[in-house]
């Protein structure tokens, strides 16, 4: 538990919030000062409201706004000892409450319509080889899975999800499929790896923050559906706005590595976003 002073209210976070913003050139001293006290009082309200009652999207947003004070102020050369230790201790309750508390696995829970993993049969996930999710979700990367459903139906998808799994765990010795979700040629949207876990989908440390969707089909050989299209969209709709993922941060898998995925006729879709 996070044991520091906890600022009185609400109204004094927003003062800070804003003297913050309105006094870029004060010292570097005290606008780290101000930072941490914001990272702190955020970080203490979200602990006080696991137990109020608020929403776990609500938590998650303050622990991640939480963390990013946090994270500036130790990515701050000129934070002195006490300040970069205050950012150390506050950095590792945040992350800390994030891994622990259910709001990161109910982050799920927005998404309209979603197949659950217990729909699929999945393999249960094996801890020692999954990293918990810590920091902020910044980015989304967008997959296809090469190889298609035979059919449009809903076994043959789940099928092709339980597929996916086992040539991850299997295989590739992952602790659970790679990405958090999939989305069929209709346009069902299934569940894959909590997000209480990093993904494994962008290639090492790419993969911390970053929420991986994979479409299920060639998209270097077929269009995607209209169906599969819209619920792209929508799902990446209520992942950027749940998590405060900004548009530039949405990104095909082939920015991060030299390939082809998510393949030339799901290219298209990020442009005209
Ligand atoms: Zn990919």
């Amino acid at each position: 538990m996070y044991k520091r002073q906890a600022p009185h209210s609400w109204g004094k976070l927003d003062a800070i919030e804003r003297w913050i913003s309105e006094n870029p050139q004060a010292p570097q001293y005290w606008r780290n000062e101000s930072r941490l006290q914001l990272a702190e009082g955020q970080l203490q309200f979200a602990l006080e409201g696991s137990k109020g009652g608020a929403s776990p999207e609500i938590l998650s947003y303050r622990r991640s706004s939480a963390l990013g004070g946090f994270e500036s102020v130790l990515e701050d050369g000129s934070a002195t000892q006490e300040q970069q230790h205050r950012a150390r201790r506050g950095q590792r309750s945040a992350n800390q409450a994030l891994a622990a508390s259910p709001a990161a696995a109910t982050m799920q829970a927005p998404v309209k319509g979603l197949i659950p993993r217990s729909k699929w049969s999945a393999i249960r996930p094996n801890p020692r080889e999954l990293t918990p999710a810590s920091g902020r979700w910044r980015w989304i990367t967008v997959h296809h899975s090469v190889f298609s459903s035979p059919s449009n139906d809903v076994e043959s998808s789940l099928d092709t999800v339980r597929r996916i799994q086992r040539e991850h765990v299997n295989g590739r010795k992952y602790g659970d499929v790679g990405y958090h979700f999939f989305i069929d040629r209709a346009g069902r949207v299934i569940e894959g790896r909590n997000l209480k876990w990093r993904g494994a989908h962008s290639g090492g440390s790419n993969n911390k923050g970053n929420v991986g969707i994979c479409l299920l089909g060639n998209f270097d050989e077929e269009k995607p559906s209209p169906a599969a299209l819209a619920s792209l969209d929508r799902l990446v709709y209520e992942i950027q706005n749940v998590l405060k993922i900004p548009r530039k941060n949405v990104r095909p898998h082939k920015a991060w590595k030299e390939t082809a995925c998510p393949g030339l006729h799901l290219m298209p879709w990020f442009a005209r976003r």
